[in-house]
């Protein structure tokens, strides 16, 4: 007999832990007949609202149904981790509650798993009921990372992904304080196989992505999994000094020839603006990994455990 251990991670979601669990429970058949049992490991991600007490009222109809309780919202890359340290089983599945990775593709991962892959990724081909902006930055963010990343991270990439064991410790033996879950994925290599599917829409309630978090993400992800934009920021420096030398042996060559009246404000302005612009940007990349590996120095927990069940 073999455990699978189904990591949820659940923020604010009272309205859909109990039909995220009717419609786990309808592998159960296939679950039996492959001599596979199951443990759901709801993490609570520090909800306002009645969800815990959901998940509780289930832990008593059905044992099988635990429950790890943060002490506050930290973020569903930490409840993801929680979900991978506390589960024992041999096969992991990491999926949203919201039904938007559906249980019913459980049997059909399974499948590759038997035939030999380490883990089954899903990935959707739509992005239909998204907004279209959205949409647009989304892809561009993948364009954008897979250009400067050695890590393979794949466009419409959900969370949805059922590993064995091995995958399992192999990302917990990555301590990263900055976690970006779908780099750490790719980063840690393995048989994957892809299947696609057709976005679903949420089942209730409503995303906790606005776009400002979705773009602070990005950046989370660029930071943890490329250095490239420090080599831009060095590439633009040597540019623009360049730039710089040019100018100077023009204007004086052009003074010597022609004087100096004082003419040329505005261009200079311009020129000033410019590059104390892009010196401040520079700055900025510069400070993103800083403050990056400032928060990796401190060591802190990545997340608090208030109660579990
Ligand atoms: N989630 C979480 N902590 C957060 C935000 C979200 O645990 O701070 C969970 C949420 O309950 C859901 C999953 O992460 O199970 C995906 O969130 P959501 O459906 O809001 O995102 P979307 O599917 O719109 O990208
Ligand atoms: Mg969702």
């Amino acid at each position: 007999m073999k455990l699978l251990s189904a990591i949820v991670p659940c923020y604010n979601e009272e309205e859909t832990v109990a039909d995220f669990y009717t419609e786990f429970i309808k592998n159960e058949d296939y679950f039996k007949t492959h001599d596979i049992a199951f443990e759901i490991l709801y993490i609570n991600d520090g909800s306002k609202d009645r969800t815990v007490e959901e998940i509780k009222k289930l832990h008593e109809k059905d044992e099988r149904v635990h429950l790890v309780s943060f002490s506050r919202n930290f973020g569903k890359e930490a409840a993801m981790l929680a979900g991978f340290q506390h589960a024992k089983g041999d096969y992991v599945v990491t999926m949203d509650v919201d039904l938007q990775d559906p249980p019913s593709m459980l049997p059909e991962m399974f499948s590759y798993l038997e035939q030999g892959y380490d883990s089954v990724a899903t990935r959707r081909v739509t992005r239909k009921g998204e907004p279209v902006i959205r949409s647009f930055f989304a892809r561009l963010f993948y364009k954008l990372m897979n250009r400067i990343s050695n890590t393979e991270i794949v466009d419409g990439a959900r969370d949805y992904r059922l590993m064995t064991r091995q995958v399992v410790d192999s990302i917990l033996s990555m301590p990263e304080y900055n976690r970006f879950t779908k780099g750490i994925y790719g980063w840690v290599g393995f048989e994957t196989k892809w299947i696609e599917f057709e976005n679903v829409e949420r089942l209730k309630g409503e995303t906790k992505w606005n776009f400002w978090k979705l773009f602070l993400y990005s950046i989370e992800g660029i930071t943890a999994f490329s250095t490239a934009p420090l080599a831009i920021a060095s590439v633009l420096g040597v540019l623009f000094c360049f730039l710089a030398f040019l100018f100077i042996i023009v204007i004086v060559v052009r003074t010597l020839l022609f004087g100096d009246p004082t003419s040329g404000w505005p261009s200079m302005m311009c020129i000033v603006a410019l590059i104390s612009g892009v010196q401040l940007f520079c700055l900025g990349i510069v400070g993103q990994y800083m403050s990056k590996t400032y928060l990796e120095v401190k060591k802190r927990p990545i997340y608090l455990v208030k109660e579990t069940l």
